[in-house]
């Protein structure tokens, strides 16, 4: 752990940005996407004559996506770390088109595939040359059942850039734009973008919440017609095109999205149902803690135990990973000594980077990026392991086709999170820590739960039945507000304080107006409880279970989420007591918060 650069190397996907080496790949890649896309325009559909012909086809496709994604990759680098370089932004302008085009390729691929008998295309799928792409040729060919005659889907593709994303835009610029006045608890008035909001609702100071909050929703109050005008126009679009693709149901392409049948979705919300009293009851500490009788809106997020673990150095932050993921998880430490000593991590704070983290990579040239700004705490340290955990995910794929190393976001998380959970094992199990520092950590590690099992099942509640009211015409804001607030109560029950609701939140969460991916949400909890149901389970079997688990993430983009669990795992996710058990795995650990809340407030724990 010599070499700790806080800047990474990008040199392998390119020598420089723009230099010879660049230029040719553009060009090429320009060059292949045209000749392929004459190609298969220019081919009969897939008949039982020319299966190796087709098989070709789709691995020029997945050969010329491939190359996309490693530009992409690269561009996104480039632009994170300097947000400012107007010749990245154009470059990405340019890679835009040309991904434009790659979709009307696979347009023509998916079109090509889909008319020939299901026996037919049985007998191609063991063509010797499409090993492991089984999964992703059938997720085409269903998704190429469910269009529109081709003349018909380029209409509504081309009416949609002012139909339905322009709403989608509308949304943004409204929001974009709004401020609000902020009162501060020492009395001063100050005028706040609503982007702030946000953080003011993780404050640890109450009234600063309750005031963002009030004020915030005064200004969506004032919008509220144009935002449930867009909502209403969002839906309808989408209920529309449904029904004239042969969908019957508003959430078949949400569950294809996320290659997941309707019965695991099913069994998953019945389980969350059946126990939510085990995340109420994690809400009702913190009411405890912050001495009300239940909780509001606005204190979802908020932190109620002080943090006062000392500010940490990058070098430190590296080493606390490198020691929990060397307990318990040796391949993984490995592999990040490699992602440090390579400088595939870039950390340094300074102006002109992008916000956030994510995790990239490239299947042309194998190796994985983490993009972070590192600000010396404790959660930088957990975002370090969760995109680690990305990354750790893409290494383990890269030996396989590029089809195969594409999943859904229902099993994208998955490693991410169990990386961030050996860390928190990791970081309590030291004796180095004093109890308020422990507590901090189990606190942290506890935060999700009421995200993932209380927040995002309202966000689902809600939009399922606003998109039933929807198919029978325009819900008006009275009743759309009406709906979430039902949908508030109904899954928090008495921790929430009945006048702490918001009925505005359906207009102030962005996800909803997301137009090119509806229910934006399940994924979220799905990902969030399977990653549970791992973690509990290498807790319980020790580094044996460690080779299932990479079985589970080499099959994640070879098969349907039932089928992934159900090959690496033996479990099947379609009944209820699979989430039920991962639910209730929780509790040992709330245990341990309420005995902390206990000791906090002189009272026995509850
Ligand atoms: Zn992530």
């Amino acid at each position: 752990m010599s070499d700790l650069s806080p800047t990474w190397s990008l040199t392998a996907y390119f020598p420089t940005f723009g230099g010879p080496e660049y230029q040719t790949f553009i060009h090429q890649l320009q060059a292949d996407l045209k000749s392929a896309s004459t190609t298969v325009e220019t081919t009969v559909p897939l008949d039982d004559s020319n299966h190796d012909g087709w098989a070709s086809h789709f691995a020029t496709a997945e050969d010329i996506g491939a190359r996309l994604g490693h530009v992409g990759s690269y561009l996104g680098c480039l632009g994170a770390a300097d947000a400012a370089n107007e010749d990245y932004q154009a470059a990405e302008a340019a890679l835009a088109s040309l991904q434009a085009q790659f979709a009307k390729l696979m347009t023509l691929l998916k079109h090509g595939l889909s008319q020939c008998s299901d026996e037919n295309f049985e007998v191609f799928l063991r063509n010797a040359s499409l090993a492991d792409a089984t999964h992703e040729l059938t997720r085409l060919r269903t998704s190429a059942r469910f269009q529109m005659e081709s003349s018909a889907e380029a209409l509504a593709a081309d009416l949609g850039v002012d139909g339905i994303s322009a709403w989608g835009r509308l949304y943004d610029t409204v929001s974009g734009k709004m401020t609000f006045e902020m009162k501060w608890p020492d009395g001063r008035t100050e005028t706040t973008p609503m982007s702030q909001r946000r953080a003011l609702l993780t404050h640890h100071d109450r009234r600063v919440r309750a005031a963002a909050f009030h004020a915030g929703n005064t200004v969506w109050a004032a919008h509220e017609d144009v935002m449930g005008a867009a909502l209403n126009a969002i839906a309808g679009t989408r209920l529309t095109l449904y029904s004239r693709r042969g969908q019957n149901h508003f959430l078949d392409a949400p569950f294809h999205d996320a290659s997941v049948s309707r019965a695991t979705i099913d069994a998953m919300f019945a389980a969350i149902d059946a126990n939510l009293d085990v995340p109420r009851r994690l809400l009702g500490l913190n009411a405890r803690l912050q001495g009300t009788a239940g909780i509001a809106w606005f204190d979802q997020d908020a932190p109620q135990l002080p943090n006062t673990l000392p500010e940490l150095s990058w070098e430190r932050a590296v080493a606390l990973c490198d020691q929990a993921f060397g307990d318990h998880y040796p391949h993984l430490q490995s592999y990040l000594r490699s992602m440090i000593k390579n400088r595939w991590v870039e950390n340094e704070q300074r102006p002109n980077k992008r916000a956030g983290a994510f995790a990239t990579g490239s299947s042309v040239i194998n190796e994985e990026r983490i993009f972070m700004t590192f600000g010396g705490t404790m959660s930088d340290v957990t975002t370090l392991a969760h995109e680690v955990g990305h990354t750790w995910h893409s290494h383990l794929l890269t030996a396989l086709r590029p089809c195969a190393q594409t999943y859904p976001m229902t099993l994208a998380e998955t490693a991410s999170t169990f990386a961030e959970s050996i860390l928190a094992d990791g970081l309590m199990a030291d004796p180095g820590l004093d109890e308020d520092q422990r507590a901090f950590l189990l606190e942290g590690s506890l935060s999700h739960a009421p995200s993932f099992l209380l927040n995002i099942p309202v966000r689902f509640k809600f939009e399922s039945r606003f998109y039933a009211e929807r198919a029978a015409g325009t819900v008006p804001v009275s009743r759309i507000k009406q709906l979430m607030t039902e949908a508030q109560l109904d899954v928090f029950g008495d921790t929430l304080d009945p006048a702490g609701v918001d009925p505005w939140f359906w207009a102030s969460k962005l996800h909803f107006f997301i137009t090119e991916l509806s229910f934006y949400n399940f994924p979220y909890t799905f990902g969030y409880l399977l990653s549970s149901a791992l973690f509990q389970e290498f807790k319980r079997e020790g580094p044996a279970f460690l080779k299932r688990y990479e079985t589970f993430l080499s099959l994640t983009g070879r098969a349907t989420c039932e089928d992934v669990v159900q090959q690496a795992l033996g479990r099947d996710i379609r009944e209820e007591t699979f989430w039920a058990e991962t639910i209730r795995g929780l509790t040992p650990r709330i245990d341990a918060y309420a005995a902390v809340v206990a000791r906090k407030l002189g009272a026995p724990s509850v």
